[in-house]
């Protein structure tokens, strides 16, 4: 890269630090949304528009004023027609910076969001602006009168900068008609060649081109994607994992013994992982389960059929309080059948000389990856595996031999975008919950009503019932104006009185942790305020009413899971959700929750409301990002894309008729394994 034009040693610095370290990759470097500068809106109809605008102007005036700290640069624009008397106004506030960029007389291009003013006119808040000025080339070849590709900024260089740069390098592209096509066998239609689709992508001479393009690349990313995925399940499948042959009577005996019976998918569930744990290849199964559906249960009957073939257990949690918890869970069910179960966190580690056989091992996901030595492990329950991907199961798998692993997750992913995170796994459903359960009524309020929601928390409080206050974070760090656990603790302490309150985060010591949720487990402590320490996981079934400030803060799938706190045991429980203050805005996304109790239709909403970025977080999970597929729209691509690759991995295992699939695979598979060994 560092051949290409206008390039420095800072600037190479800036997109290296991005992770675009060549052509291809700055290439890869889509732009964030196009703007059609071959004709602007009209100044007049902004008014009434609707949407987003792009329009051009004459920078006439420009105003800094400052209030203390506090500045606002506005900018009278003119219509550019020349003679039209049209003017808007664009307003920033905060960047006074702004005043030395922007100039009277400047050429300039804005897109924003109009705003009509009650005293007449309109006006552009914090518009994206260029100044279109002459630079050396013709300016208007690149940044007008074509569709033009915005790009998100990277350090000193501006998306101005970026097209300019990739328009030059995309010039010097060689065209190597022999490279296998983009789209290919899927869409030998509109396929082209790597380069032209580049050129498009940046470049469309028209909005239909842009689109096909996008599709053609889209299912491309999506198909490396789920080459993979497939790759790794091809891995999984080819392993071998001790037989785990199913021990009838001792099952029947347990399940016989617990204080309730199994629910029918509870009973499906546990045939399907019996069938995978007796194959002699390595089972990788996900349990799929809305919040109470009962899965640890399912963890456990599976984990005693392992220890009963002789072969050890563990079951990761996410965090500490969560695996102290499943640790007392564990040593109650199975402790009677003579089965040790340990635990293992940072601060509990199993005394040294331990009796030799298999057993069963609790502990958090850090640290029982930290633990190289020990038994092979027969079996390995990962428990809510939000923060778990491709990448650590792929670890799991590296060890030999490779042990089974049922990976559980509430995360009400929908089964359209299944396929994308999970394509590795098998799939297992609880779609069924314990019977008895009465639905959480869900109540949003405004700020104001906190007095309120106090009343009806000590209400429950006199009734017999434990309650979970919830804030978004531990301890004022920055300037956000959010009430946090550690203030509020206080507060709550002297409005619930003389009910006993404790405080419960994750900086806590362990030991701190352990003791107050076994406080509130046992009823001493009747109310936790907290953090989403509690998300997951913890199963209290007296608690009658969960409390959460500042609610806006939360996405609605997280929210569901903290409601999954209440509700557990047979009696009517409450979740209420208080806005903080000035989000008033914020209560219409909240009430999809005082509708929706699945999880599946809540996640749905979410991914409307706020896009998929969050769900399918690929950084994370070490998959190959998602650039420019738009799930779950596409999903139609994503499942052509599946295909496509079953038919490659097939005909051709080792894509030596795909060489430049081939090598991005391996490139996507080398960053998932390293560290890995
Ligand atoms: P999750 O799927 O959210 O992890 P848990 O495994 O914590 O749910 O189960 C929630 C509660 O439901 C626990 O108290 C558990 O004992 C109880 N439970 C599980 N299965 C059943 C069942 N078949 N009938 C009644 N209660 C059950
Ligand atoms: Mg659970």
């Amino acid at each position: 890269m560092e051949h290409l034009p206008q390039m420095t040693p800072a600037r190479l610095k800036a997109l290296h630090e991005t992770g675009l370290s060549s052509v291809g990759d700055l290439l890869r470097h889509y732009p964030r949304r196009h703007e059609d500068r071959r004709r602007f809106a009209a100044f007049s109809g902004a008014i009434s528009s609707t949407g987003p605008l792009c329009l051009r102007g004459v920078v006439l005036e420009t105003k800094l004023a400052r209030f203390g700290r506090k500045s606002m640069f506005t900018l009278l624009l003119g219509e550019d027609a020349g003679g039209t008397p049209a003017t808007l106004r664009c307003r920033w506030f905060n960047m006074a910076y702004l005043s030395r960029a922007l100039q009277a007389g400047q050429n300039l291009v804005i897109y924003g969001q109009p705003k009509v003013l009650k005293k007449g006119g309109v006006i552009f808040d914090h518009p994206e602006f260029e100044v279109i000025s002459a630079e050396h080339g013709d300016p208007a070849v690149i940044h007008l009168n074509r569709i033009v590709p915005i790009h998100s900024a990277i350090g000193p260089w501006s998306s101005r900068h970026l097209r300019r740069l990739i328009h030059d390098t995309l010039a010097d592209l060689d065209e190597d008609a022999t490279e296998e096509a983009v789209g290919g066998a899927r869409e030998p239609a509109s396929s082209m060649t790597l380069s032209t689709a580049l050129r498009a992508i940046h470049f469309p001479r028209s909005e239909s081109e842009l689109e096909t393009v996008r599709r053609l690349l889209a299912g491309d990313e999506l198909l490396e994607m789920q080459c993979v995925l497939l790759r790794q399940r091809q891995r999984h499948i080819r392993g071998e994992a001790p037989r785990i042959v199913r021990d009838n009577r001792l099952l029947s005996q347990f399940i016989r013994n617990l204080p309730f019976p199994l629910t029918g998918a509870q009973k499906r569930v546990l045939g399907q992982i019996y069938d995978d744990l007796d194959r002699g290849h390595p089972m990788n199964r996900l349990l799929h389960g809305d919040v109470g559906s009962g899965k640890t249960i399912v963890a456990a009957i599976a984990m005693l059929g392992a220890v009963a073939a002789g072969h050890s257990a563990a079951l990761m949690a996410p965090t500490q309080v969560l695996a102290g918890q499943h640790h007392e869970n564990f040593v109650r069910l199975l402790g009677p059948l003579g089965i040790p179960v340990e635990l293992h966190t940072a601060s509990t580690k199993p005394s040294k000389p331990r009796p030799p056989g298999p057993r069963v091992i609790i502990g958090t996901h850090a640290l029982l990856f930290a633990e190289s030595s020990g038994d092979p492990l027969g079996l390995v329950v990962i428990d809510e595996q939000h923060k778990f991907g491709v990448r650590q199961r792929a670890r799991l798998a590296a060890t030999d031999p490779h042990p089974h692993v049922l990976v559980m997750s509430a995360t009400p992913i929908p089964r359209t975008l299944a396929l994308t995170l999970y394509g590795d796994l098998d799939i297992s459903v609880l779609d069924e919950m314990p019977p008895g359960r009465q639905p959480v009524r869900t109540l949003v309020r405004p700020h104001g009503k906190l007095d309120d929601a106090v009343k009806f928390v000590l209400g429950q409080l006199e009734a017999g019932r434990q309650a979970y206050i919830v804030y978004p974070v531990i301890e004022k760090s920055a300037k956000a104006a959010v009430k946090t656990a550690v203030q509020e603790y206080g507060l709550w302490r002297e409005r619930l009185a003389p009910h006993a309150c404790a405080l419960l985060h994750g900086r806590l010591p362990a030991a701190d942790k352990t003791a107050v949720m076994e406080g509130f487990r046992r009823g001493d402590i009747r109310v936790l305020v907290s953090t989403t320490v509690i998300e997951v996981g913890i199963d209290v079934a007296n608690a009658g009413v969960l409390l959460v400030e500042n609610a806006e803060r939360f996405g609605l799938a997280q929210l569901h899971q903290l409601r999954g706190r209440v509700g557990r045991g047979t009696e009517k429980s409450w979740c209420v959700l208080l806005a903080g203050e000035s989000a008033e805005d914020k209560l219409e996304r909240l009430q999809v929750l005082e509708r929706a109790a699945d999880g599946f239709a809540i996640a749905e909403a979410d991914l409307a409301l706020r896009g998929p970025g969050d769900l399918l977080g690929t950084a994370q999970t070490g998959l190959p990002p998602i650039r420019l597929a738009r799930l779950p729209a596409d999903l139609t691509l994503l499942e052509q894309a599946r295909e496509q690759a079953r038919n490659l991995l097939t005909s051709d295992p080792d894509l030596l008729r795909s060489p430049r699939l081939a090598a991005r695979l391996q490139h996507w598979e080398h960053q998932i394994f390293a560290g890995v060994a």
